[in-house]
C-alpha cells in the first residue's frame, strides 16, 4: 500500500526531532517487506510512528504497529530499547522524575493459542509450588487505551520508559477526578474519554481522542470543550484497580473465551484496544514473577484491525431512541477479518456533510475484533444525501450541532421501539425482545414496557406469534423478574439523558432507588460528581418516567441494591490530609496508613501545603521536620500520633 504523509504528519516528525526527508519516509511506509528493513530504517518507522501517533495523526493503526512492526523488532534486536520503553513520551520540554513504581508493560497475545500456552505456563508455575489448580482463577479486565499515568496520591506521573515519566500532576489541577468517584492514589491507570461524550460533543471538534488526552496533560490551558468534558466526568483518570471484569477459573477462562471476551469488550464506554488477563493469587503472582519488561502473570489479548477500501453503494438513516439519525452506510460486500461486512455506521449526518459520504465514495473501513466495523476516513469523497426527514414518522428533521434529530418526541414509531428495546437491551437477563419482536408488538398497539410485562400467550398468539414463540416470551418475561438485577442496570434501563449505567451506579451509592426518583437538583449536585447541568437534565428525565418507573417498578423485579457509600464526616480522621514518615514501631507504614485512610484521613507521600499532619517514626532527620513546620504542618511522633489517637472522643 503506498502511504502519503500529510503536512501536519510532517511536523509532527519534525516536532518530536525525528530526522528523516518525506520521501525517503514514505517510502518506508509503504514498503510491506519488513524483514527487508535494516534495523535502524525500522527504528526509525517506530521512532515516527510514535511521534505521529502522539500527535494525534498517526500513520499507521495501532495494531499494525504492534504486530508487525514491533514483532519484527523484537526478532532483529531483543534487546533495543524500544521494546523497554512502553509508552513514548509525550510532547512536552518537563524534566524526567523517578517514578515511585516501576511501571512494566503487559505482554501481548495474538491468538487463543497465545492465550493457552499462558494459561499452561501459570499452571505449570501453580504445580511448583503445591498450588492446587482447582483454585486458580483468572481475572479479565477491559484494555483501557488512553493516556498511561501512575497516581501515587500525591502526584500524577506519565509511565516514560517504565522507571522515569513526567510529572503531570497538573492535569488533576485541571479539575480531572478519577473514575467512578474513585480516590487518589490508586496507582496505575489510564486517562481515558468517554466514548459516547466524545462521539456526541467532541468528534467535531477533534480528529481524536489523543489530542484532547494530550491537552489535558500539557503545561498550556485546555480548550473549554475538553474543561466542560472534565466537569461532565466524561474525561477521567481511570485507575485498574476500578475497572471491573470477569473473574473464573481458568478452565472456564479457555472455555469460553470468545463469549468473555465479547462481555468484557461491551463493559465500559470507553476505547479499548484488547482485554487484560491476569492471575488472581498473589502466591502463584509472587512466585512467577516478572521479567524485565513485563509481569509473567498478566497478558493482554488484542486483536488484529485489517482495513480495507470499500465503496459505499448508499447512505441511509435510521432514527434512534433519543430522535436522533444514525448514517448508516451500505457498502459493497467486502471481507474484514474473516466476516463479510456490508454496512457500517457513519458517526453523524455532520461528517457525512463534510467528509461527503454517499453513493460511490471510497472509504477506509476497519474492523478490529469483534467491534463493529468503522469507516475510519474518506479516500474519495462525493456530493451526499442530506434527508430532510424522518425515515420512520416523516416529520421535518432538523440539525443541532453536527446531529440531524426527528424532533417527534411523543409519536415517532422508531423512537418508541428503541426506547423499548433499549430498556430489554440494558436489563441482559431477557431473550427474544429484539428488533423485529418488538416491532410487531408495538404496531399492535402494545406501547409500553410495563403493558409488555402484562402480555400472556393468548395475546402473543393474537399479536402473531406462533404458539411456541408466545410462550417462551412469557417465560423470559416471567424469568427477567426473578433473575437477580443490579439497582443501577435497572435503573439505566429507563434511558433517561445522562444517566447511563455508571452515573446510575453513582446515584445509588447515597440513595435507594425509590428516593432517588424524587431527588432534588440541590441534592444531587451535593454529590460528588454531578455538575448543574447534568443533575438538572437528570432530575427532569426522572420526571419524565416516573409515573411509568412506578408501573415497572411495582411489577417486583428482584432489584440487588448497591452499597450504599460510608458518610465520612464524623470520622476521627475526617479532614486531615497525614504523611507517615520514617520507620513505624506500632505496625509497617502501610498498615498505619490504610488505617489512618479508614478513620478518614487522606494519606499522601510527601509533605506540601496541603498535609495537615506529619508523623515521625524512627531515623527521620530533623530538616525534613522543621521544613514541614515551616509550611505550618503540625508534626507528631508516632506514640503521640496514637495517644491522640486514642483520647480522640469517637
Ligand atoms: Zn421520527
Amino acid at each position: 500500500m503506498k502511504v502519503t504523509l500529510t503536512a501536519v504528519q510532517m511536523s509532527a516528525i519534525k516536532k518530536a526531532d525525528v530526522v528523516v526527508d518525506k520521501k525517503k519516509a514514505q517510502k518506508l511506509l509503504s514498503e510491506e517487506r519488513l524483514w527487508a528493513f535494516s534495523l535502524e530504517d525500522l527504528t526509525l518507522i517506530l521512532r515516527l510512528a510514535n511521534a505521529t501517533y502522539r500527535a494525534g495523526v498517526p500513520v499507521m493503526a495501532d495494531s499494525k504497529y504492534d504486530t508487525l512492526y514491533i514483532k519484527e523488532l523484537e526478532v532483529q534486536d531483543p534487546d533495543s530499547k524500544f521494546l523497554a520503553s512502553v509508552e513514548p513520551e509525550p510532547i512536552t520540554e518537563s524534566k524526567t522524575v523517578l517514578l515511585p513504581v516501576k511501571m512494566l508493560s503487559t505482554d501481548k497475545a495474538y491468538s487463543y493459542e497465545e492465550i493457552d500456552r499462558w494459561v499452561k505456563r501459570l499452571i505449570k508455575a501453580a504445580n511448583e509450588i503445591d498450588f492446587d489448580v482447582s483454585d486458580l482463577k483468572i481475572r479479565v479486565t477491559p484494555k483501557l487505551d488512553g493516556y498511561a499515568a501512575y497516581d501515587d496520591g500525591e502526584k500524577l506521573y506519565t509511565r516514560g520508559d517504565g522507571t522515569k515519566g513526567q510529572d503531570i500532576t497538573r492535569a488533576f489541577d485541571k479539575g480531572l477526578k478519577v473514575a467512578k468517584g474513585g480516590k487518589r492514589g490508586f496507582g496505575a491507570g489510564e486517562i481515558v474519554i468517554r466514548k459516547s461524550y466524545f462521539e456526541e460533543k467532541l468528534s467535531s471538534y477533534f480528529e481524536n481522542s489523543r489530542n484532547i488526552q494530550a491537552s489535558i496533560i500539557a503545561e498550556k490551558k485546555v480548550d473549554e470543550r475538553v474543561q466542560e468534558a472534565i466537569e461532565n466526568e466524561a474525561c477521567v483518570f481511570y485507575p485498574f484497580k476500578l475497572l471491573e471484569g470477569w473473574t473464573g477459573h481458568y478452565e472456564a477462562f479457555l472455555k469460553d473465551f470468545e463469549n468473555i471476551l465479547a462481555d468484557v469488550w461491551g463493559l465500559v464506554d470507553y476505547e479499548i484496544d484488547g482485554i487484560i488477563a491476569e492471575a488472581t493469587n498473589q502466591d502463584l503472582k509472587d512466585y512467577i514473577g516478572s521479567t524485565r519488561k513485563h509481569h509473567r502473570w498478566q497478558v493482554a489479548y488484542k486483536v488484529n484491525a485489517e482495513t480495507a477500501e470499500v465503496t459505499v453503494l448508499k447512505v441511509t438513516p435510521q432514527t434512534s431512541r433519543t430522535g436522533r439519525l444514525t448514517p448508516v452506510a451500505q457498502l459493497e460486500p467486502t471481507k474484514l477479518s474473516g466476516a463479510t461486512i456490508s454496512r457500517a455506521t457513519v458517526h453523524h449526518y455532520g461528517m457525512v456533510k463534510k467528509k461527503g459520504v454517499g453513493r460511490g465514495a471510497l472509504v477506509e473501513l476497519v474492523r478490529s475484533g469483534l467491534v463493529i466495523p468503522k469507516i475510519e476516513r474518506v479516500i474519495e469523497r462525493v456530493e451526499p444525501d442530506i434527508p430532510n426527514e424522518c425515515p420512520s414518522c416523516q416529520s421535518h428533521v432538523v440539525w443541532d450541532g453536527d446531529n440531524l434529530f426527528c424532533p417527534n418526541t411523543t409519536d415517532c414509531s422508531a423512537q418508541a421501539e428503541n426506547t423499548l428495546m433499549h430498556f430489554f437491551k440494558t436489563i441482559r437477563n431477557i431473550d427474544g425482545f429484539g428488533p423485529k419482536v418488538i416491532e410487531k408488538i408495538y404496531r399492535y398497539g402494545v406501547k409500553s414496557i410495563h403493558d409488555i410485562y402484562a402480555l400472556d400467550a393468548d395475546k402473543l398468539i393474537e399479536i402473531g406469534f406462533g404458539e411456541k414463540t408466545s410462550e417462551n416470551l412469557v417465560a423470559q418475561l416471567r424469568a427477567s423478574r426473578t433473575i437477580e438485577i443490579e439497582d443501577w442496570r435497572f435503573l439505566a434501563a429507563f434511558g433517561v439523558p445522562r444517566l447511563g449505567e455508571g452515573n446510575s451506579e453513582k446515584l445509588l451509592e447515597h440513595h435507594s432507588l425509590k428516593d432517588l426518583i424524587n431527588l432534588s437538583i440541590s441534592e444531587m449536585i451535593e454529590l460528588d460528581g454531578f455538575a448543574e447541568v447534568s443533575a438538572t437534565s437528570i432530575h427532569e428525565g426522572l420526571k419524565a418516567i416516573n409515573s411509568e418507573f412506578q408501573k415497572i417498578y411495582d411489577l417486583g423485579f428482584n432489584i440487588k441494591g448497591t452499597t450504599r457509600l460510608k458518610d465520612q464526616s464524623g470520622l476521627l480522621l475526617d479532614g486531615e490530609l497525614i504523611v507517615f514518615t520514617g520507620s513505624m514501631e506500632y505496625g509497617k507504614r502501610p498498615d498505619m496508613e490504610a488505617e489512618a485512610k479508614f478513620l478518614g484521613a487522606k494519606v499522601g507521600k510527601s509533605v506540601t501545603g496541603k498535609t495537615t499532619l506529619l508523623v515521625t517514626g524512627k531515623n527521620v532527620g530533623e530538616a525534613k521536620i522543621k521544613a514541614a513546620a515551616e509550611k505550618g504542618v503540625r508534626v507528631l511522633s508516632e506514640s503521640d500520633y496514637l495517644d491522640e489517637l486514642k483520647s480522640k472522643p469517637k
